[in-house]
């Protein structure tokens, strides 16, 4: 048998299709087959080889570590079907959702838990290769999680756009259940952190974005407001539907304008949680830091423990019904541009067929 990847062999050009001998796992290592992988906005990012820091400056990722070629594809869901020598924890024709946030396990922020964090980042898909394919490695079983009865596709975006989401709620989870939380961008990670937020316990969820159509799919999603955050008074808008301030707002989108609007939002003593990376820079005049007792964080995907509680709380409580569209693998380069083209509410996941 053969695998086959999509993969980047140069920034911002058409995927390329590479066949190659399925890898042997060694060490610790365990093989799937891919049976999911879902399409992330981070990704276009990962392909064009750089995030916008605003004035025109890019943040240029092959100087950051990335290298090529590279098989994208960060939220996969596998069946094991063969295990290193060192392996053990799962055993062949296991179904597992894949943490792909893998560091070094031994720097000290990996230390303190927060592996997504590491100094040294292994992400799959993005350091190392990723679920684009037929066949996936993952170094160590820990990173990967049983789905119950959930379908390989549906449980998929929960390794990127749900763990994201999740810790970033969690951030807020002092304010949730007693205060309106706003979130600002309803695309695939902000449509999850929709559903999600209701489910843990937010009576009030307040959606702005741009996008009529997003809006839509966020109150269908169980958002109790959504506000045109095109609109000139949007902030205004924000304010009042929170009472007069948010306590919590979370930035879905990243880009100089929804960073201003979120700071604008907020009542003193909020916070501000940026996860979106479209990109751009804001300025803050400092006294708002001290006069409005302000906190403005970023959160970066999600732990291991994130991960495991996220799915306790999907087990509990239901998958988010994120709207889910499942595509071939070959749509790969299709499915990244309609996600360019804004053309895609909620979640493309690719599904492998057994063509290799
Ligand atoms: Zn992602
Ligand atoms: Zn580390």
């Amino acid at each position: 048998m053969r695998m086959r990847s999509y993969q980047v062999c140069r920034c911002g050009a058409p995927l390329q299709l590479v066949e190659a001998e399925v890898p042997v796992p060694t060490g610790s290592q365990v093989l799937l087959k891919v049976l999911a992988s879902g399409v992330c906005h981070s990704d276009l990012h990962i392909w064009d080889g750089y995030y916008e820091t605003g004035g025109g400056n890019r943040l240029d990722l092959v100087q950051r570590g990335i290298k090529l070629p590279l098989t994208m594809g960060h939220e996969n869901v596998g069946e094991v079907v063969a295990l290193g020598p060192d392996a053990g924890g799962v055993k062949v024709g296991d179904v597992r959702l894949v943490n792909p946030w893998i560091g070094c396990g031994v720097c000290k922020v990996c230390r303190r838990g927060d592996e997504n964090l590491c100094l040294t980042p292994r992400n799959l898909g993005v350091f190392s290769q990723g679920g684009y394919a037929t066949h996936l490695l993952v170094p160590h079983a820990r990173h990967l999680f049983g789905i119950g009865k959930l379908a390989p596709h549906d449980a998929a975006p929960l390794a990127c756009s749900g763990v994201t989401a999740f810790s970033a709620l969690k951030k807020v989870q002092a304010t949730l259940r007693d205060e309106p939380v706003v979130l600002i961008g309803a695309g695939g990670v902000g449509l999850m952190g929709v559903a999600l937020a209701r489910k843990m316990g937010a009576a009030e969820v307040i959606v702005a974005d741009i996008d009529a159509a997003k809006r839509e799919a966020a109150l269908a999603l169980g958002a109790t407001r959504a506000i045109d955050a095109a609109a000139p008074d949007a902030a205004k808008q924000i304010q009042a539907a929170c009472g007069g301030g948010a306590w919590a707002v979370i930035d879905f989108v990243g880009a100089s304008q929804t960073v201003n609007l979120a700071v604008a939002s907020i009542v003193k003593g909020g916070t501000v949680v940026v996860v979106g990376l479209f990109g751009g820079e804001v300025t803050l005049p400092t006294p708002f830091l001290p006069l409005r007792a302000m906190t403005l964080r970023g959160s970066y995907v999600g732990s291991l423990d994130d991960m495991a509680e996220l799915l306790a709380l999907v087990e509990r409580s239901g998958l988010p019904q994120v709207p889910i569209r499942t595509r071939g693998l070959d749509d790969v380069s299709a499915a990244l541009g309609d996600l360019r083209a804004g053309k895609v509410v909620g979640r493309v996941v690719l599904t492998t067929t057994d063509k290799a």
